[in-house]
């Protein structure tokens, strides 16, 4: 009689002799929740009882893919963002716990009531814009949130309508733009989590094994390529007292904050995220 737990420990054990996760049991426990579509609380329950050959097979299967490198969440399409359930396939960056202090700042920097027009660019998964227009709504924000999504990429537009409609039930307005090329309007609020890793990072073995698209990391020999650009024509894109929002690399605070002080921004602050890094940074339109 062969359990699952046993199952569940091969796997484990074979993450941690061939994988390079520094969370094996973690891993194999979501990848086997996935296979046997289970929640956690229910798999580990269930960990006394039989398992079909053809899960342990199909088990087995994922737990070959994360060791050649390809992230969880692109196994089991989903990842938790903000305490929301995100579908995720490689056409979009996976979202990354560190981007959650982008969606408090934001957060922060909103009232309760009046008129509200955000632009994500870059959107990506969509997981920043939607987030924020989620956490309004269940703050009961008195006043009208428009919310618009951007991304150069129409893969990443398709991915973040997904997401829209399964935790929002609503279509925010979609835009197919490099950088702001494409963009109209203007805004109250614009969020972003652009490209920002210098050329030499984007090439790191480990990273390109994890299969994310390069065009969401990569941005020149410095990082700052998209960034630069953003600041520049943002200015033009927003409402006087609307803010722009950066998320950027550890590194990068400073950087990001001068060329926000010299593209006329006010209030320009850096925020730093759990681990203590710089990682968001803000200037209003005044
Ligand atoms: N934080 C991401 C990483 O370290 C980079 C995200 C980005 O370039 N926007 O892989």
């Amino acid at each position: 009689m062969i359990t699952i737990k046993d199952i569940l420990t091969q796997g484990t054990n074979r993450l941690k002799r061939l994988g390079s996760t520094e969370t094996p049991y973690l891993d194999a426990l979501l990848l086997m929740g996935h296979t046997l579509n289970m929640s956690k609380e229910r798999l580990i329950a269930a960990m006394n009882d039989n398992i079909w050959e053809i899960d342990a097979i199909e088990f087995g299967k994922t737990i070959e893919q994360r060791i050649k490198g390809i992230p969880v969440a692109y196994i089991i399409h989903r990842k938790e963002f903000y305490g929301l359930d995100f579908y995720v396939d490689s056409r979009v960056l996976i979202p990354r716990p560190d981007t959650e202090v982008l969606v408090e700042t934001a957060l922060g920097l909103t009232g309760d009531t009046g008129d509200l027009d955000l632009l994500d660019l870059c959107t990506g998964s969509g997981c920043i814009g939607i987030s924020i227009l989620h956490e309004l709504r269940h703050r009961k924000y008195r006043g009208t949130c428009r919310l618009s999504l951007a991304d150069i990429s129409d893969e990443a537009l398709t991915v973040s309508a997904l997401n829209a409609r399964t935790i929002l039930g609503s279509e925010p307005t979609l835009i197919r733009s490099d950088l702001f090329s494409s963009i109209p309007e203007s805004y109250d609020l614009i969020t972003t989590n652009p490209p920002y890793l210098t050329d030499a990072q984007s090439d790191h073995p480990q990273l390109r094994a994890r299969r994310e698209p390069d065009l969401a990391l990569r941005s020149g020999s410095d990082g700052l390529d998209h960034i630069r650009k953003i600041i520049t024509d943002a200015y033009a894109h927003l409402h006087t007292g609307g803010f722009l929002i950066i998320e950027g690399g550890f590194d990068q605070g400073p950087r990001i904050r001068d060329l926000l002080t010299a593209g006329g921004y006010t209030r320009v602050t850096i925020v730093q995220d759990l681990a203590g890094h710089d990682r968001v940074v803000y200037g209003m339109r005044a």
